[in-house]
């Protein structure tokens, strides 16, 4: 039954010795039988170690059982099981203070001693077997590139891994026990039930993007994904963290392109578009008019003609530079197409209009560029009227626009 497994008895009686040797032989163990504590630790250190130990206290060697016990604790986690010849309070003290597997007085029957190693044994395989699933889970935890963190339903943090450290910048030691959301998340937590717990949070959604704030004050982006599990009857909440600033810089970078005409840095027409659909939907809430001009620049042809196309092009980025910095945050610039523009005038009813646009249009026939003619624009100009669509409002600019290059070039015509 026990073929195989290797008991060392350190036991300086031969008597002892070799009726328990014997008895453990027939009962299939192998047996190493030494006299002193000091023989002991030399196996273990030298690994020949044994499945378990049977350890005297009384040996013959300077070392006591307990204090060779003690130092191959220390050294390899061994079922040891202490046999006594007097077991007194003293000693069973002892032996309790180190991790001991039990004891038996010597002379006790035989079975005891074999119940007594098998229970040892098995105890032992268990404490092996979880030992081996911890560092399994320990080891995944540690490697994985996610921040990962577990509070408990109060939001006291009880598990924080490497990658946690990095992307928060709070130690082991300083986060552990404490309030996750004191030390760690900005204002999107803020949310959170009066018990500080984040599940509340995550209660439409298990993945989400929220801001986070590092030790050192900086907020970046991470995707959050929490997990609740029930343990023992509590409830745990397991959140995996993931730096997401790279990928959320890229999707504006990439959202802005989508928007924006490569020439000259304004917003396109399909912005544009939905900026002013945007628009009147907003006045049809608050009752707040506004107004759109449209700029064609007057014989842009025979600059690039006379130029080049990229002179004319820098024509075209000097005019939208000089209404860039004219204009108001809320208003819009807009590339239409080729040499025509359109601002939307945010808040601004035509009437009070016309001094940006006069600005405007004196301003771009006043652009120097060295060695090239001076230039200037025609614009049409339309207040928002009750029932207008994007599409009538940009066709009556446009219609004004026209009327203003028919009227000579460099003006402005309004629809009043
Ligand atoms: P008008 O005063 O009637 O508007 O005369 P115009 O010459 O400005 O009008 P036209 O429509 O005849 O010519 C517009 C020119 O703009 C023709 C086209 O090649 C040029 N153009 C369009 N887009 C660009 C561009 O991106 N860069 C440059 N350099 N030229 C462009
Ligand atoms: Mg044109
Ligand atoms: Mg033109």
């Amino acid at each position: 039954m026990y073929s195989g497994k290797k008991i060392l008895l350190v036991e300086d009686s031969h008597f002892i010795a070799a009726v328990v040797g014997d008895y453990l032989e027939k009962n299939g163990f192998e047996i190493d039988n030494v006299i002193t504590g000091e023989e002991a630790v030399e196996k273990v250190y030298d690994n020949s170690a044994p499945d378990l130990i049977l350890m005297d206290i009384e040996l013959a060697g300077k070392m006591n059982g307990i204090e060779a016990a003690k130092i191959i604790n220390n050294h390899k986690e061994l079922p040891i099981i202490f046999l006594t010849a007097n077991a007194s309070d003293k000693i069973i003290d002892q032996i309790r203070n180190i991790s001991a597997y039990g004891f038996i007085e010597k002379g006790m029957d035989n079975s005891a001693l074999l119940v007594t190693i098998e229970m040892a044994l098995k105890l032992h395989a268990v404490k092996v077997e979880i030992k081996e699933k911890e560092s399994i889970l320990n080891a995944v935890i540690n490697s994985v590139q996610d921040g990962m963190i577990m509070t408990d339903d109060k939001g006291y943090v009880s598990l924080w891994n490497p990658a946690a450290v990095q992307l928060f910048g709070y130690t082991k030691d300083e986060i552990l026990g404490k309030e996750l959301h004191e030390l760690t998340v900005s204002n999107d937590f803020e949310n959170m039930n009066n018990n500080g717990t984040i599940n509340s949070l995550f209660a439409d959604k298990k993945v989400k993007e929220l801001k986070i704030k590092h030790k050192d004050g900086q907020v970046f982006d991470a995707e959050v994904s929490i997990s609740s599990l029930k343990i023992n009857d509590k409830d745990y909440y397991v959140g995996i963290f993931r730096d997401i600033s790279d990928r959320i810089k890229a999707r504006e970078e990439l959202e802005k392109l989508s928007v924006t005409d490569y020439l000259t840095n304004t917003y396109n027409r399909r912005f544009f578009v939905n900026r002013l659909e945007e628009e009147i939907e907003r006045f049809k809430r608050t009752g707040r008019v506004f107004s759109i001009a449209m700029l064609d620049v007057d014989k842009f042809k025979t600059i690039n003609d006379k130029y080049g196309h990229s002179v004319g092009d820098l024509v075209l980025q000097n005019i939208t530079d000089f209404i860039k910095k004219r204009i108001r945050k809320a208003d819009c610039l807009a590339r239409w197409g080729g040499e025509e523009f359109i601002i939307l005038l945010a808040d601004t009813p035509i009437a009070d209009a016309g001094v940006l646009l006069e600005d405007l249009r004196l301003g771009i026939s006043k652009i120097k560029i060295p060695n090239i003619d001076e230039f200037t624009g025609s614009f049409g100009a339309v207040g928002y009227m009750y029932g207008d669509t994007a599409d009538m409002m940009i066709q009556k600019a446009d219609n004004m626009m026209y009327k203003a290059k028919t009227c000579g070039r460099n003006c402005i015509k309004y629809m009043i």
